[in-house]
């Protein structure tokens, strides 16, 4: 008998522990993503449920496949135009968000940078910064630097040179007008990139910043996945890859969730966060 009762109350104690643990979110470190777990107040505003709202040359999973090898080649062939890291020397690290802005993501990682106090440099599509401009305001206002991710964040390497430059400075220009300067920080969409346009894109006066730490968040993945895929890679110098918007196919949450625990740990362990032009002491605008 009393055996049945020890048995009955462990379980009633699992038991809510368990609601308890669901409730608060706490799975999101334990189990994959569930899109539900999303903030009813951060619901996709009616503008990223548009077509235009997708991404021109595909989501991420359907373009990715860029070998790091290349990444390193080109780092050595335009040591002053293509960067990947910063300085080893020192323990300074920058964070670094493509595609957005949305209304859903980009918003809670801007609270996340303001109450850990840390600027971060945001790869924007420039066909998302017109339709979220008081986004891309808010990210200036609160001293974050903003970097050119073309307009309709297509795979550029289908492109020729005339569509490139025409995706390029056609952000350019639609930035300018939310951020008040032309950005001279470029990141390629899917990272793909070879020689040639590497010189066409200089010919523009950009920087092309690339990055040494992949998240890998685009393939929706946990917090605790995208913690360790950064956590166990960072070193002195790093630019660390995360999304602030992707394509319908992508969930960030996990993303999202990791944040605050990856600037935390990082902060103890002695690395001070900064933007990717000071790391690499280069100008942020043209
Ligand atoms: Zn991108």
């Amino acid at each position: 008998m009393k055996k049945k009762i020890i048995a009955i109350s462990s379980l009633l104690i699992i038991g809510v522990l368990a609601v308890i643990l669901y409730q608060s979110g706490y799975e999101l470190r334990l189990v994959p993503n569930k899109p539900d777990l999303r903030p009813k107040t951060v619901q996709p505003s009616p503008k990223e449920l548009d077509n235009d709202f997708e991404l021109a040359g595909g989501s991420e999973r359907d373009n990715r496949g860029f070998p790091q090898r290349e990444i390193l080649d080109l780092t050595s062939m335009f040591p002053k135009l293509f960067y990947r890291e910063g300085s080893t020397k020192e323990k300074r690290i920058a964070l670094s968000f493509d595609d957005g802005p949305d209304s859903m993501y980009t918003p809670q990682i801007l609270d996340i940078l303001n109450e850990q106090k840390i600027k971060g440099t945001f790869f924007l599509i420039g066909k998302r910064a017109a339709l979220f401009p008081d986004v891309v305001k808010r990210m200036v206002q609160e001293g974050h630097i903003v970097g050119n991710h073309t307009l309709n964040h297509p795979n550029i390497m289908k492109l020729n040179k005339e569509q490139t430059d025409k995706e390029i400075l056609g952000s350019e220009e639609a930035l300018l007008a939310l951020i008040g300067y032309r950005t001279s920080l470029f990141r390629s969409p899917y990272g793909s990139l070879d020689p040639e346009k590497v010189r066409d894109i200089e010919a523009l006066n950009y920087k092309i910043i690339a990055w040494n730490v992949d998240s890998l968040d685009w393939k929706s993945l946990t917090a605790e996945q995208v913690k360790s895929n950064i956590l166990e890679n960072v070193k002195a110098g790093s630019i660390i890859l995360q999304h602030s918007s992707g394509s319908a196919k992508e969930n960030l949450t996990g993303s999202v969730a990791a944040l605050k625990d990856i600037i935390v740990t990082l902060k103890k362990d002695g690395y001070k966060f900064v933007t990717i032009p000071e790391l690499l002491d280069i100008p942020y605008q043209k």
